[in-house]
């Protein structure tokens, strides 16, 4: 006897896919972190350093064009 690895009910060892769920028996299910909140919640911090620095030239720049 083998387990899915999506909703944990046990299977025939000959079983592909999951009679209860569907799924790939044989598949860890997929994170769901595709789409822009998995890019977001990857990549969080590096947007925020990058759009702090963003705003540090433009005050920067802004402070010196106006001198
Ligand atoms: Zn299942």
């Amino acid at each position: 006897m083998k387990q899915c690895l999506n909703c944990g009910k046990q299977l025939q060892d000959s079983t592909t896919k999951c009679f209860f769920c569907g799924a790939d028996a044989d598949q860890l299910p997929q994170p769901q972190q595709n789409g822009l909140a998995g890019i977001w919640k990857k990549n969080r911090d590096m947007v925020i350093l990058v759009l702090i620095l963003i705003f540090l030239v433009i005050g920067f720049l802004v402070k010196n064009i106006l001198k």
